[in-house]
C-alpha cells in the first residue's frame, strides 16, 4: 500500500518571499506537488492563470465555495483566496507531500481537518526587510502596501498555533529548512504505524 503523503501549509506575511521559496522546492525536490489556488483578486503582471493562481470572478468562486469544492477558503484584503480539494485529495493518495501557500484562517481550518498537517510560518529576517520586500517587488500600490503591512502585524499574533517558523534570509537557507522539517517529520513514528506490521510479515517468512 502506499504511504499517503503529507500536507504541509505555509504562512507568513506578505512580501517574505514564500512564493518564490516554495517555486525552488518544487522545482528541485521531485516528491512535493503544489497546490494552486482559486482568487478573485486580479492577476499582477507576470502572473498566468492556472499556473499562478485560477482568477475568477467572485460568483465562480461563491459557486465552487458552496458546492464543497474547496477545502478552505478566506478573504484577505478584500479579495476571496481558496484551495481547491480535488487537487490536494489526489496528490496526497497518490504519496506526494503537498504544499499549500496559503494565509493563517485557511490554514487553521485544514488543520482541524488534516490533524497531521505541518503548520510553517515563514518570516522575512526583519520588519525593514519585509516593507522593502513589498515596496521593491513594485506590484501593489501605497495603499496596498500599508494594508498588506497591518495584516502581516495581525498575522503575526497566529505564530504559537504554528509547528515551525523559518526565516526567510536567504532562498536556499529557506528551502533546506523546509527539506529538514519534512525529513524530521517523515520520521514521526505516527506517520509509520505500518511498520511493524511490515516486520512482523518480512521476519516470519524469512
Ligand atoms: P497574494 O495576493 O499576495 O498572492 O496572496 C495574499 C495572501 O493570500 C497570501 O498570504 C497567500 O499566502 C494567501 N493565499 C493564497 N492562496 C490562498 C488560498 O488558497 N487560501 C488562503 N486561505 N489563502 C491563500
Amino acid at each position: 500500500m502506499k504511504k499517503q503523503g503529507m500536507l504541509m501549509i505555509i504562512s507568513g506575511p506578505s512580501g517574505t518571499g514564500k512564493g518564490t521559496v516554495v517555486k525552488e522546492l518544487v522545482e528541485k525536490q521531485q516528491q512535493f506537488a503544489l497546490s494552486v489556488s482559486a482568487t478573485t483578486r486580479s492577476p499582477r503582471h507576470n502572473e498566468i492563470d492556472g499556473v499562478h493562481y485560477y482568477f475568477y470572478t467572485r460568483e465562480v468562486f461563491e459557486k465552487m465555495k458552496n458546492e464543497n469544492q474547496l477545502l478552505e477558503w478566506a478573504e484577505f484584503c478584500g479579495n476571496y483566496y481558496g484551495t481547491p480539494k480535488k487537487y490536494v485529495e489526489q496528490q496526497m493518495a497518490e504519496g506526494k507531500n503537498v504544499i499549500l501557500e496559503i494565509e493563517v484562517q485557511g490554514a487553521l481550518q485544514i488543520k482541524k481537518i488534516y490533524k497531521d498537517c505541518i503548520l510553517v510560518f515563514m518570516i522575512p529576517p526583519s520588519a525593514k526587510e519585509l516593507k522593502k520586500r513589498l515596496t521593491e517587488r513594485a506590484t501593489e500600490d501605497e495603499q496596498t502596501i500599508q494594508r498588506r503591512i497591518n495584516r502581516a502585524i495581525e498575522e503575526m499574533e497566529f505564530v504559537p498555533q504554528y509547528d515551525y517558523i523559518v526565516i526567510n534570509d536567504t532562498v536556499c537557507c529557506a528551502v533546506n529548512a523546509i527539506c529538514d522539517i519534512v525529513k524530521v517529520e517523515g520520521m514521526k513514528s505516527s506517520r509509520n504505524i505500518n511498520i511493524k506490521k511490515q516486520f512482523k510479515g518480512e521476519i516470519t517468512s524469512c
